[in-house]
């Protein structure tokens, strides 16, 4: 985790979601970008019908549909205005009633200018001829905006005629953020021989004892093996890692492929992992990269303490050292200690001072720093000298440096 990283976890932290970013490659930016798609769709010959409806919402931005941020703002064809409503719930749809019937096979969201965790990330696309029967037309789960006002087309199949659409967002970004927002939307009529296919969007739910992982391939063509690797280490690993830190870790995981994130892997709204399939054509090998993400599954830290990110990223990274399945298959382990070190450089080297802590007098002393951190009482003028015999964690990090031998 870079400086930058950094920025963004505290400021998704102040946002009301922890959001751990790890290992990534670049930060996310807040750049406008062209519309890209996701699966072609001819533009030459789609029709924007969007305004040729009457739009509403199940729930209204507070100061009405014609406010600043009103629901308006959403088919007003402009990405740099937003509708936001204040008090999402799962059931909260917009919809759109044609004067007659009409044949939507493709839809535009654009994500608005701040705040990723207000983006739609599971709905629903219904139809209706009626407005009181009503067909699902399509679904998308576990979505994400990686940048902003960035513009996704969906397209489905649909050779029929409807008087009444609605998109449902059922769930947010931030999963348990209450604030919904987006930046545009725009229906296409598709003449039928121009319809595309969704992309693979099938949800795998694996069972473990009680726990639950569902995993989703954004691609359809992650590597089989890789996947296989995947689930192996969550059924191998993450009962253990709870049993050893965190009795109440969530029970429920996601596991999300997708090339929207540009990193190694992150994990959002503490219980969703998602993992970018770049980097495991390069790396099948790494599979414990579960190991690292699902700690911060069993973390589940909601404060957001000052400068503790290296605490949660060199925990993630002990946490591998341990139990990691296969770390000598990836090549990974703790580096030596060098003088250019400092405990806060987080990940490995870190990692590698909590060892050298657990081997060296301090037994159990990561168990508590771990339930410090998420029972929010973690106090660095505190929490070092009252668990190891009144030193500092500088006064720690200086034995260490004299002798770093594990
Ligand atoms: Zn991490």
């Amino acid at each position: 985790m870079k400086l930058s990283n950094r920025t963004t976890l505290f400021a998704s932290v102040l946002l009301g979601t922890v959001v751990f970013l790890s290992n990534c490659k670049k930060a996310q930016t807040d750049t406008a970008t062209p519309e890209p798609t996701v699966v072609p769709t001819n533009a030459a010959v789609r029709t924007e019908v969007t305004t040729q409806a009457q739009f509403t919402v199940s729930t209204e931005n507070t100061g009405g549909k014609d406010a600043a941020e009103g629901s308006s703002k959403v088919i007003d064809n402009n990405i740099d205005t937003k509708f936001l409503i204040f008090s999402h719930q799962s059931s909260f749809y917009m919809q759109f009633e044609f004067p007659s019937n009409t044949q939507i096979a493709a839809y535009t969201l654009t994500s608005a200018d701040d705040a990723s965790e207000r983006d739609p990330s599971n709905w629903t696309v219904t139809a209706s001829t009626n407005g009181t029967n009503w067909t699902e037309l399509d679904h998308r789960e576990y979505e994400m905006f990686s940048k902003r006002k960035q513009s996704k087309t969906y397209n489905f199949v649909n050779n029929n005629t409807y008087k009444f659409y609605r998109i449902n967002v059922k769930v947010l970004f931030g999963q348990t953020n209450p604030i919904f927002q987006l930046a545009e939307i725009k229906l296409f009529n598709v003449p039928q021989n121009q319809q595309a296919l969704a992309p693979n969007n099938t949800l795998e739910t694996v069972v473990e004892g009680s726990n639950t992982l569902i995993f989703t391939d954004k691609t359809g063509t992650f590597s089989a093996a890789t996947k296989a690797g995947f689930i192996t280490v969550f059924k191998t690993n993450y009962q253990r890692m709870a049993n050893t830190f965190n009795t109440n870790a969530p029970k429920t995981q996601v596991f999300v492929i997708d090339a929207e994130y540009e990193g190694v892997a992150a994990t959002y709204g503490g219980s969703v992992i998602r993992y970018d399939p770049r980097y495991f054509i390069s790396n099948p090998k790494d599979i414990d990269v579960v190991t690292h993400e699902m700690m911060h599954v069993v973390q589940s830290y909601k404060f957001n303490l000052p400068n503790t990110g290296w605490i949660t990223e060199g925990i993630a990274d002990y946490v591998r050292y341990i139990f990691g399945y296969d770390n000598p298959g990836a090549n990974w382990s703790l580096p030596a200690y060098s003088s250019n070190q400092n405990y806060t450089d987080a990940y490995r080297v870190t990692a590698r001072f909590f060892a050298w802590l657990e081997n060296h007098g301090y037994q159990g002393i990561i168990i508590k720093l771990d339930k410090a951190m998420r029972d929010g009482t973690y106090d660095v003028n505190t929490f070092w000298s009252t668990n190891a015999n009144g030193k500092t964690v500088d006064q720690l990090w200086q034995a260490y440096t004299a002798n770093s031998a594990l």
